[in-house]
């Protein structure tokens, strides 16, 4: 079989091994005769597979002990949806950074359950930029400070955190998860859906500084309440044990293949390759984003015309490499370079990249 080369923003490009892993065991489980999606997500065979999802974030992010770490079914949607019914309460008012078209949503949903400050508006420049991360401050008694690591869709992404002080930082790492070294203390929560760089998709991960979850009101439902999550380690109801599973296996190979101080080094590696062409090119390939803010995950690019734009998807796909058309609201060109993408994809995407141009420049 030959396999597409997969630069899908997500679900996107799972390593083959991980692909294997599970096709070698989708009817028996490690020789138990069953499969893991047919026992109890009581079972131990189920229970020792969710454990090492959690232990294997706790390693590999080098969570600090007084957070809870979460996968739940849907999506990064509920996420930053709950965020405001779990923690912004009182009367008070939640600063968020309006960064793009995630950032944006994450701003509707708050804006339902309580008052909103909106701390920087990319809106005037097109989304194209983000503000410095020391320029940014919270307002006075904030209940947290909410902002999106990296946008997916506008493909611009923070160097350096903001630092608002005792305000508790809540970020949107949905699209950078995994891809770069973080100090998880610097956050009081950190979430995003597992598929892009953890896993299939079926979940979203939340990372939660103990004493935010004693916000968590009793007046919530069941499911909507974080601390109830917490208390039963995310098996207060069934969890998405098929996507939890694939994220084990996803995060063993990120451990075996070098953690994430590699996988950033690939990161940095990967973007590179497609942004010199940019740079060093004459101009054919265009970025639209601020060159000190571009995104290593989501690389965004404009062609000399929509036509043009139009042929070198087709011809991409023809070719194998799928998935390169940008946001439909935003247009143009988009290559996603997620954990589960090898770099001689890159390198294959770069030299066609090369020959389009020279043939319709
Ligand atoms: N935040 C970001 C940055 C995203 O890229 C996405 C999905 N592309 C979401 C939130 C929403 O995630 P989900 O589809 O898992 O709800």
């Amino acid at each position: 079989m030959s396999r597409k080369l997969n630069f899908s923003a997500g679900p996107c490009a799972i390593p083959l091994e991980v692909l294997e892993e599970i096709q070698a065991n989708i009817t028996d489980f490690q020789d138990n005769g069953i499969s893991l999606v047919e026992v109890s997500h009581r079972h131990k065979l189920y229970d020792d597979v969710h454990n090492a999802a959690i232990a294997l974030m706790k390693e590999l992010l080098n969570v600090p002990d007084n957070y809870s770490i979460l996968f739940l079914g849907g999506g990064a949607t509920l996420a930053f949806s709950m965020i405001p019914m779990n923690f912004l309460l009182d009367g008070k008012t939640a600063d968020y950074v309006n960064s793009g078209a995630w950032a944006k949503k994450a701003i509707d949903d708050a804006k339902k359950v309580g008052d909103v400050n909106i701390v920087y508006d990319g809106k005037e420049n097109g989304y194209s930029s983000l503000p410095a991360a020391s320029s940014v401050t919270a307002s006075k008694d904030s209940a947290y400070f909410h902002f999106t690591s990296n946008e997916t869709i506008g493909g611009i992404q923070w160097k350096d955190w903001p630092e608002v002080g005792d305000v508790p930082v809540i970020c949107d790492m949905s699209s950078d998860i995994m891809s770069r070294e973080i100090d998880v203390e610097k956050f009081a929560m950190i979430y995003g859906g597992v598929q892009k760089n953890l896993g299939p998709a079926g979940a979203a991960f939340m990372i939660i500084r103990n004493d935010l979850l004693e916000r968590s009101p009793d007046s919530l439902t069941a499911y909507l309440n974080y601390r109830i999550h917490a208390e039963k380690t995310a098996l207060y109801n069934t969890p998405p044990v098929f996507t939890i599973w694939g994220v084990k296996l996803f995060l063993e190979w990120v451990k075996r293949n070098g953690g994430v101080a590699e996988m950033s080094r690939l990161a940095d590696k990967k973007s590179k390759l497609i942004y010199d062409v940019f740079d060093s090119g004459d101009g054919f390939y265009r970025s639209p984003v601020d060159s000190s803010f571009r995104s290593t995950m989501n690389l965004v690019f404009r062609l000399p015309s929509e036509e043009l734009e139009a042929k070198f998807v087709k011809e991409a796909s023809a070719e194998g490499m799928m998935f390169l058309k940008g946001h439909k609201s935003v247009g143009g060109c988009r290559a996603s370079l997620y954990n589960g993408v090898p770099v001689s994809y890159v390198e294959t995407l770069v030299s066609f990249m090369k020959d389009f141009s020279s043939k319709n420049g």
